[in-house]
Parts: C-alpha cells; sequence; structure tokens
C-alpha cells in the first residue's frame, strides 16, 4: 500500500505544477457509466462545461473510465453532447467502478493533460471518486453545487452552493489550487442537446493500474426505481405534511396517474414516515425539473425549494394562503386538499372525455411538445 501511495503523490504534484501556471486549462466532465449507460448528469454537466470553456476560451473535454468495452460508444456520445476532446482511460481494473483505480487513473490523466476544471455528478460514485482524486491532487472540491460561474476578472471558477442549512448560498473558489473540482446534483443542469454530426479528438490514456484491487464489487444493485423515476419525471404531485396520514397519499397516486406522472413528498412528509426517503425532493433530497410539479400540502420551505423551483409549471393546493409556496407557484388553489384534489381528479377526467383541456394543462401540453421538439 506505502508504493501506491507514494505513486500516487507522483502524479498528484506533476498535476499540481502543470495546473499552478494557469487557470485556464480544459473543463473536464468525468462519465459516470455502467457498461454503456451513462448517467443523465454527465450530459446535465457537459452543457455547463461547454459554457465555462467558452467563458475561458479553453475547450469543453470528456473522461471516460472504464475497461475500454463501452469507451468508444460513450466517447461518441459525450462528443454528441459538446465534448471537444474525449480522453479514454482503458484498464481492466477499472471497471467495475472502484473508487481507488479510478482515482489513480483520473490523477494520472490530470498530472499529464492539465485541465483547470472537473465536473462530476453529486452521486454515490462521483461523490466517492470526486473526494479520493482532490485529497490525492491536494486541490479543492466543492460538493452539490448548484451554479458555476468563471470570474470574469481571475478567470477562477465560482460555485455557488447552499450553505448553513440552506438559509445562505455560499461561494466558493479555490485560488492556488488545480484543478478546481466540483460536484453538481442530478437536475440542476437542462441537459444539453445532443448534435450526432459533432466532431471530436479522442485520446486514449493506459494508466499503471496492479491488476487486483484492494476493494472487489460482490454484488451491483442497479439504481433504485423510486429515485430514477422522479429524475426523468415530466409531471410531479409531490405531497407534504399536510397530507396528515400515509393512507391519503393514495389520493395524490391517483392524481399523479391522472396527469402520467409520479408521486414526490417534502421532507415533511418523509420525515412522518409516510414516505419512502428516496421520493423526497429538495435540498438533502432530489432535484428535479418537471414541466409540472404539483405540491399538495407543502408550505414552501426554502429547503424545498431548492429541489422544484427549476419546474416548468407550479400548482400549489394549500388551504393557508399565507404560505411561502404560492410566492413561487405559476398557479395556486388556496382550499382543503382534500376538497380540491378529489374535484381536480374528477375535472381531469371529464376533460379527457372530450370536454378540452383547462389552463394548466394547456400550459403543460404546451411546454411537453417545446421540449419535444427542442430535443
Ligand atoms: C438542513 C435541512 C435540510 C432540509 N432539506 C429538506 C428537503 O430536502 N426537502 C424538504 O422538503 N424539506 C427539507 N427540510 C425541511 C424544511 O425546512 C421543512 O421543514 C419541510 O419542507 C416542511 O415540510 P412540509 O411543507 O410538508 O410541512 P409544513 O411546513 O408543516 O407544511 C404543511 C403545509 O400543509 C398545509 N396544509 C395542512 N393541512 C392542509 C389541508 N387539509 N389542505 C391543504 N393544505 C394543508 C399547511 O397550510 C402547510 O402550509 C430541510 C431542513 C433542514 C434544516
Amino acid at each position: 500500500m506505502a508504493g501506491t501511495r507514494n505513486n500516487k503523490k507522483k502524479e498528484s504534484s506533476a498535476a499540481g505544477k502543470a495546473g499552478a501556471d494557469s487557470n485556464t486549462g480544459d473543463v473536464w466532465v468525468v462519465i459516470e457509466h455502467e457498461g454503456d449507460l451513462a448517467a443523465r448528469v454527465s450530459w446535465e454537466l457537459m452543457g455547463e462545461a461547454r459554457r465555462l470553456a467558452a467563458d475561458l476560451g479553453t475547450q469543453p473535454a470528456a473522461v471516460v473510465l472504464g475497461d475500454g468495452e463501452n469507451s468508444g460508444q460513450l466517447a461518441e456520445q459525450a462528443i454528441s453532447y459538446g465534448a471537444a476532446i474525449v480522453y479514454i482511460a482503458a484498464h481492466a481494473a477499472l471497471s467495475p467502478f472502484t473508487a481507488e483505480p479510478q482515482s489513480r487513473a483520473l490523477a494520472g490523466l490530470v498530472g499529464k493533460y492539465s485541465p483547470g476544471i472537473i465536473l462530476l455528478g453529486a452521486t454515490t460514485r462521483g461523490r466517492d471518486l470526486a473526494s479520493a482524486v482532490a485529497t490525492d491532487l491536494e486541490t479543492g472540491l466543492t460538493a452539490d453545487c448548484t451554479s458555476l460561474e468563471i470570474d470574469p476578472g481571475t478567470k477562477l471558477l465560482r460555485q455557488t452552493r447552499p450553505a448553513f442549512g440552506g438559509n445562505i448560498m455560499a461561494t466558493i473558489i479555490s485560488p492556488g489550487h488545480l484543478p478546481q473540482m466540483a460536484t453538481v446534483r442530478p437536475g440542476v443542469f437542462p441537459i444539453a442537446k445532443a448534435d450526432a454530426g459533432a466532431t471530436g479528438k479522442v485520446v486514449t490514456y493506459r494508466p499503471r493500474l496492479a491488476a487486483v484491487q484492494p476493494v472487489r464489487r460482490l454484488h451491483y444493485l442497479p439504481e433504485l426505481e423510486d429515485e430514477a423515476s422522479l429524475q426523468g419525471a415530466d409531471v410531479i404531485v409531490s405531497g407534504g405534511r399536510g397530507m396528515h396520514q400515509a393512507r391519503n397519499f393514495s389520493l395524490l397516486e391517483d392524481l399523479a396517474r391522472e396527469l402520467g406522472g409520479v408521486v414526490g413528498a417534502s421532507r415533511g412528509a418523509v420525515d412522518a414516515g409516510w414516505v419512502s426517503a428516496r421520493r423526497q425532493v429538495g435540498q438533502t433530497g432530489q432535484t428535479v425539473r418537471p414541466v409540472l410539479y404539483v405540491a399538495v400540502g407543502i408550505s414552501g420551505a426554502i429547503q424545498h425549494l431548492a429541489g422544484m423551483q427549476q419546474a416548468d409549471i407550479v400548482l400549489a393546493i394549500n388551504n393557508d394562503p399565507t404560505a411561502p409556496i404560492f410566492n413561487i407557484a405559476d398557479f395556486g388553489i388556496v382550499g382543503d386538499l382534500f376538497e380540491v384534489v378529489p374535484a381536480l381528479i374528477t375535472e381531469i377526467k371529464k376533460r379527457k372525455d372530450g370536454a378540452g383541456a383547462g389552463i394548466v394543462f394547456d400550459r403543460v401540453v404546451a411546454e411537453q411538445t417545446r421540449k419535444e421538439a427542442a430535443k
């Protein structure tokens, strides 16, 4: 193990020296994948990398770490999402994912090509890998960013994230340390538009890694369905403490079914034990950006808003006209949810039978059509 650490240190200092000369290296995105399937957040970050690289006058690049099996396919996809260069690190020890060899391979790539910025998804794997690499490279890492900007004067990456329980937004910089590293939660940025005709350069790198690694993956549980369903959903119907009991969530299941959506929840409802934590939306839950978000019996605490205010349309149902959720809602219904939700379900069913859609659902259809056309 001592030998391993020493090698890593050598790579780190090489990276540090190369990077310390300038803040304007390329902007890299580490493509998280399982086999040939990339995590959606990687493509969300690719769009962001393009924007940041344009501001820096450098290039957006992607990094694919794996055994080489699906790397070519993933590289093509990365180029279609805007990568000008794709670095493929191929070694049998890089698949399946474990943090140790992947962090060594990434640190090696950094030492050789000196990026200015590295972005990873704030997923279980992304967090694991990012913290290991940042430690090896002795550089700064800002977790769970919600916005990234280039400072026009210093060219440093301004990394903004909620702090102190979400009561303030902190902007963090990492002067004197390169690369600047950040993780971003899935759903914070819109997915970049793919261009099948885009071209880019592919660079293959063969890391020197031990064939046998100290950590082995014995079993793999794919992403939990609850999380996956919230992430990709066009319509989310979320319930809060105003639902009063677990069994009342069946009302929201009915509404979600009529709207072709899925059920989410506030932390209030999760803490009460009514809904699985995997359905929680907000700062310590998931960040979602559906076309329609229906907040039912949710007050609109800042930590909840942090996870859903990127929705195209927000409909709030609450019996308190002063509830903060109404400040960000596009449509609000003040009333008892136990009367409003059944009435909504009846109305939607009626309109589906030919009476024409209402104003909220007209806008939902228009947004869905716009998004489809933009794909
Ligand atoms: C560090 C930290 C992280 C957090 N992360 C999250 C997070 O990720 N997600 C999150 O949601 N929260 C989070 N919270 C908690 C957050 O601050 C709030 O406590 C929580 O969002 C409140 O949940 P709620 O809106 O369901 O409950 P409440 O604030 O109790 O609101 C219930 C609402 O229901 C309405 N209501 C009651 N009965 C009815 C009825 N019959 N008809 C209609 N309306 C009714 C009430 O008027 C009220 O507005 C976090 C807090 C901290 C400190």
